[in-house]
C-alpha cells in the first residue's frame, strides 16, 4: 500500500450491501478513477461492479461478467463504466489493443477490473483496491484501500463508506507489532474523535464552510499559540 497504510473494512450481509459499496464509490469519487477488484470466483466482484453502474446511472441488468470479452463499456446518465476482466489475459498486449491507457485518462470514466492482480504492472498507482473475501453463504468482507494521491478525496470516501455502508477505517501502524505473531497492528481510525459518526460530523462542517477563516490571516495570528 502507498501513502499511509490506511484502509476501510466493510462487511456485507447480502449482495445489495456489496452493490451499495460500489454505488457509493462511483458517486463519491472524482473521475477518472481505477478500481482494482480482487476476490475468488463468486466473491462478488461482478455484483460490486453492478453497484458502480448504479452510481453512474447505468441499468444494473446490463452488467454481467465480462470474462470472455475482456472489456465492456457502459454509458450511464452520470458517467461511463469500463468493466474489465483480466482473468484470461496473458500479458498486457491485449490491454494496448483496447486502449487501456486512454480509458484510464478519460474524465467521466470509472474503470473497474476484475482479477486485477493479473495485470498489476499495468495498473495505475493512483487507484482504489477493493478485495472481497467470502465469509459465508451471504457474508462478505470488503477491504477498500484508497491509493489516490489526494488526502481530501480519501477522507471523503472513508466518511461516505462508514456512513452508508457501516464500515470502519483502519490504519496499519508500522511501528507497532503484535506480540504474538509479529504482524503490524491495525488501529481503528476515528481518532481524535470518539466515533466514526463524530468524524463525519466534523468532515461535514469542513465541507459546509463551518471552519472557514473569516478574515485574512495576519502576522499576529501566528504568535497567538
Ligand atoms: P465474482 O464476480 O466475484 O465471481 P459474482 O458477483 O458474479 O462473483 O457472484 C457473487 C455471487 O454471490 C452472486 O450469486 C451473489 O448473489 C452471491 N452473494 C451472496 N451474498 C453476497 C454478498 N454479500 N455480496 C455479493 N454477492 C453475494
Ligand atoms: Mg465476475
Amino acid at each position: 500500500m502507498k501513502h499511509d497504510e490506511r484502509f476501510i473494512r466493510l462487511e456485507t450481509r447480502n449482495e445489495e450491501g456489496t452493490e451499495r459499496a460500489g454505488e457509493v464509490i462511483a458517486e463519491i469519487c472524482r473521475r477518472p478513477v481505477c478500481i482494482a477488484l480482487e476476490g475468488d470466483l463468486g466473491a462478488g466482484k461482478t455484483r460490486f461492479a453492478r453497484g458502480l453502474a448504479r452510481g453512474l446511472g447505468i441499468p444494473e441488468t446490463e452488467i454481467a461478467s465480462p470474462t470472455f470479452v475482456v472489456h465492456v463499456e457502459h454509458f450511464g446518465t452520470r458517467g461511463t463504466l469500463s468493466h474489465l476482466d483480466a482473468y484470461r489475459l496473458e500479458g498486457t498486449e491485449e490491454l494496448e489493443a483496447i486502449g487501456f491507457d486512454e480509458l484510464l485518462a478519460d474524465r467521466g470514466r470509472v474503470v473497474a477490473i476484475e482479477w486485477a492482480s493479473k495485470i498489476t504492472e499495468a495498473l495505475p498507482e493512483d487507484r482504489i483496491d477493493v478485495r472481497i473475501d467470502h465469509r459465508g453463504e451471504h457474508l462478505r468482507g470488503l477491504t477498500v484501500a484508497d491509493h489516490r494521491n489526494d488526502e481530501d478525496a480519501r477522507r471523503r470516501l472513508e466518511a461516505a463508506l462508514e456512513a452508508r455502508c457501516e464500515g470502519r477505517s483502519f490504519t496499519v501502524d508500522a511501528d507497532r507489532h503484535c506480540p504474538a505473531c509479529g504482524g503490524r497492528v491495525e488501529i481503528e481510525r476515528s481518532r481524535p474523535f470518539c466515533s466514526p459518526r463524530c468524524r463525519l460530523a466534523d468532515l461535514e462542517k469542513w465541507f459546509g464552510g463551518g471552519y472557514a477563516i473569516s478574515r485574512p490571516i495576519e502576522l499576529d495570528d501566528e504568535l497567538m499559540d
